[in-house]
């Protein structure tokens, strides 16, 4: 069968999923979807699947993929089948207040990013700069000189791995060195391989909206340093993020509440991009579906959805099985939890086809339809396979007897991805973020470049007649539709970019997906270049307000690279 990928899809599949010898590149995209969905398959074996019923479920989940209705994680697209054979996306390691604890953590970081996936760490737990050192009499360093060991570390890696690293450095609000944490990574070149988010607590929330001082505690001995007023501190966070788009927050009590297995302890860091909070040694493999696929005849198609998400939950469970992972500890965590992650992508595309447009009341609605849809059925579908499988081994424990649920495969079944590499494969929309342009220039030669159009655009240009090249290099441009006369006022609606999008918009978005997803929602709140401080105060309070987990927000020209954007696997 033909997939239909894109010249985009078919340039990253060569640069890096399809394997080579040497430099030549040794398999088709159909090499590869056949590679993975045999290999996925094959675990069918494990629960008592036959030889023929091994061979029906690779079928099925070659269909799954080459249809591109679903994508997982770009580890289990690159490794499996292969040697590596290590298909999780997501990682958190522990980082203790000992020498042994953090070179053992870098060392496995190092691990893990040499299989290409990315790794999460709390520095909460490691004692402030000047602290005592009582093995040496010496004093302390703290959390950021060690922030930029990891980072060191990262950088050598990636010299030799299948795709640059990433880390995600979390340090919780009543640590003694915030501020310098809040501001490390301005004006610097150290920690370049880092996303940092400050963990906020209830209590901090609190003391913001009161106007009132909170204690920074030293984790080494628990006892109050010193207590400052919580809004300054919130006022450096937006400075800081007002300036170059970090640090994010993250709403730690909050993940906390909804940690489905509490007894295994405290969640204090997420993966790399923060759509996954994790415990520590926790591992998680995401997949998601290409909402775009699932409209026919300007509606969505509940009932192929339906069996999608089915088959995707099979599939990420499977998953779980087949991956290899870097250490004895994350494979026990991980088949203890059985955390998966379904998420979606081509969320833009799909309210395109519903002529919906995506800073609309009626978007946020079909937000949540969908997802809330999603969730349902990844449940039901996790309690199914446990009738067959079992439920996950930390089941008893868990909070689910507790809701009068009886089985779960899964402790997890839902996460919304950036889905920043296989969205290009799909041709989808990035997650469930807006468009960022409706047509754009790409360089292909040195002096050449290509004007790329958003392949609905064309399509509905081309059948109400506005099409022509000269237009489309004009929108190449400005990016946007937005006020150009050629180009009718309801596509100018449908084909919203992000910038013209109020923040308040993608919060509630944010928002919407959140409430039917178990772990967390991958989004960023643009800003126009102009945009103020309080506007960014405002975001980071509405998204406290409507319960989302966290949020990043970036302002545009604020800073030249991000660590993951797209394309960035170079
Ligand atoms: P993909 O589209 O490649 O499957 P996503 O953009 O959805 O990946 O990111 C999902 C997660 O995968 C991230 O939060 C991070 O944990 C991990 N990840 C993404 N890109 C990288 C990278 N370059 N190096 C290491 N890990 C990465």
């Amino acid at each position: 069968m033909k997939i239909n990928l894109s010249a985009n899809a078919i340039t990253v599949l060569e640069k890096r999923y399809l394997s080579k010898k040497g430099t030549k590149v040794v398999e088709t995209p159909q090499d590869m979807f056949r590679r993975v969905a045999k290999n996925i398959a094959q675990v069918e074996k494990d629960f008592g699947g036959d030889k023929k019923t091994q061979k029906i479920m690779e079928d099925r989940f070659y269909d799954l993929m080459t249809s591109l209705d679903f994508l997982p994680n770009s580890p289990t697209l690159m490794n499996a089948g292969k040697e590596l054979q290590q298909l999780a996306a997501c990682f958190v390691l522990p980082v203790e207040d000992s020498m042994d604890s953090i070179f053992e953590t870098i060392k496995n970081a190092a691990l893990i990013h040499k299989s290409g996936g990315g790794t999460g760490f709390s520095f909460s737990r490691l004692r402030p700069t000047n602290d005592r050192v009582l093995s040496t009499g010496g004093i302390a360093s703290g959390p950021i000189s060690f922030m930029k060991v990891f980072n060191s570390a990262t950088e050598v890696v990636k010299q030799g791995g299948t795709r640059r690293g990433a880390n995600m450095a979390i340090l919780k609000v009543d640590h003694p060195d915030i501020l310098e944490f809040i501001t490390s990574k301005q004006n610097n070149e150290e920690l370049t391989n880092f996303n940092i988010s400050v963990g906020l607590t209830e209590e901090f929330m609190d003391a913001v909206m009161d106007g009132a001082e909170y204690p920074l505690v030293n984790p080494r001995d628990n006892k109050v340093v010193e207590k400052v007023s919580a809004r300054k501190v919130f006022n450096m966070i937006v400075e800081s993020a007002h300036k170059n788009g970090e640090p994010g927050i993250v709403f730690l009590d909050r993940i906390n509440d909804e940690n489905p297995t509490p007894n295994y302890g405290e969640i204090e860091s997420t993966n790399p991009c923060g759509e996954q909070p994790l415990l520590p040694y926790e591992a998680c493999n995401l997949g998601s579906i290409n909402l775009s696929n699932m409209v026919e005849n300007g509606q969505i198609n509940f009932e192929k959805l339906k069996k999608t998400v089915e088959i995707s939950i099979r599939f990420l469970d499977n998953t779980l099985q087949a991956s290899n992972y870097p250490l004895k500890k994350i494979q026990d965590m991980v088949l203890t939890n059985r955390k998966v992650g379904l998420g979606v992508m081509g969320f833009a595309d799909c309210l395109i086809k519903l002529e919906i447009p995506y800073n609309s009341d009626k978007a946020i609605n079909t937000a949540e339809k969908i997802m809330e849809f999603i969730q349902h059925h990844s449940k039901i579908y996790s309690q199914e396979l446990a009738e067959q499988r079992g439920s996950f081994a930390g089941f008893d424990e868990s909070v689910y007897p507790q809701k009068g649920i009886y089985m779960m495969r899964n402790a997890t079944t839902t996460t919304i991805a950036p889905t920043g590499s296989i969205s290009i494969i799909a041709n989808a929309s990035s997650g469930v973020e807006p468009l960022f342009a409706v047509c754009y220039k790409r360089n292909v030669l040195d002096n050449e470049s290509l004007v790329e159009v958003h392949p609905l655009f064309e399509q509905i240009a081309k059948s109400r007649g506005f099409y022509s090249e000269e237009l489309m290099e004009k929108i190449a441009q400005q990016g946007s539709v937005k006020g150009l006369k050629e180009v009718p006022e309801d596509i100018q609606k449908l084909f919203v970019t992000a910038h013209e999008i109020e923040p308040r918009r993608h919060i509630e978005i944010q928002s919407a997906f959140q409430r039917h997803t178990d772990n967390a929602v991958s989004k960023t709140v643009n800003f126009k270049a102009e945009a103020t401080k309080e506007d960014i105060a405002e975001v980071f309070l509405e998204s406290y307000k409507l319960k989302c987990k966290g949020v990043t927000v970036y302002r545009d020209g604020s800073r030249d690279a991000q660590v993951l954007t797209v394309g960035d696997n170079d």
